[in-house]
């Protein structure tokens, strides 16, 4: 399936109540990826959304023009938190400059911090942190990073509504988010739906093994997944399909791992 058919193919659709999905084009060496990102709106009453991931670099204009042209629907729309599920250069492409231009939006990340790394100024005081992505590192104040502590995932404002779990080992540093309304979770890259051929199958793909994951935690990710309650859609990051994959799917695939 050609990743421009998508129906949410640079664009937000809406794909269950008040949880949008858009898909950009990821150029990953000769192939091309999809890679997706999801706006939640998480107090309707109150017009105030939540980003999940911001794609790869090549894409930050058309995440930008996607984001306009959706918000035009919404006016004065806060948008106030940018979730990360990981710190892979394809989901933070575009961080620095949502940064810039919402003055007021946060940045999610989940526990472990080995990716952030403390800067100090000449006084001796940490004042920013940087996140550090496969493409460099990303400057941030300190005061706009929200870290989602391991057992203290209820802390996280909008709990109740999109709730934080950590899938992977530390390894893989992979937060998801489970959106309660909808029983839909984003999981970022703990599982990948890349199969052309068996587009409603979960696969382990090639990026596990050469980015700095391990298969094995993929494994225990995708098991952790199968385990988990009031589940029914899974979405992955990387997807070729609209629809995403129904837990029993991903049940029956995590079975197939314990041989
Ligand atoms: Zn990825």
């Amino acid at each position: 399936m050609s990743i421009s058919t998508l129906q949410d193919y640079e664009k937000f659709i809406e794909i269950f109540p008040n949880l949008y999905r858009a898909t950009f084009n990821l150029q990953f060496g000769p192939l091309n990826w999809p890679v997706s990102i999801f706006l939640i709106n998480i107090e309707p009453s109150n017009n105030v959304w939540i980003l999940i991931d911001t794609a790869d670099p090549d894409n930050i204009s058309k995440l930008f023009t996607a984001l306009s042209q959706h918000f035009s629907k919404f006016p004065n729309y806060q948008l106030k938190y940018i979730l990360l599920t990981h710190d892979h250069f394809d989901h933070t492409g575009s961080i620095s400059r949502l940064l810039d231009e919402y003055e007021d939006i946060k940045l999610v990340l989940g526990e472990p911090e080995s990716f952030l790394t403390n800067n100090k100024n000449v006084n001796g005081k940490i004042h920013t942190q940087q996140l550090a992505t496969v493409e460099g590192k990303i400057t941030v104040d300190k005061d706009r990073i929200v870290m989602i502590k391991r057992g203290k995932e209820e802390e996280f404002e909008f709990f109740n509504v999109l709730k934080p779990i950590f899938i992977a080992d530390s390894n893989l540093g992979s937060i998801s988010y489970l959106h309660i309304p909808t029983n839909c979770i984003m999981v970022g890259d703990s599982l990948m739906n890349l199969s052309t051929s068996q587009c409603s199958k979960p696969v382990i793909t090639l990026p596990f093994t050469s980015t700095n994951s391990h298969l094995n935690s993929v494994k225990e990710s995708i098991k952790n997944i199968s385990r988990l309650e009031d589940v029914k859609i899974v979405f992955p990051a990387h997807d070729h399909s609209q629809n995403g994959l129904s837990i029993n799917d991903v049940r029956a695939f995590a079975d197939t791992l314990k041989k």
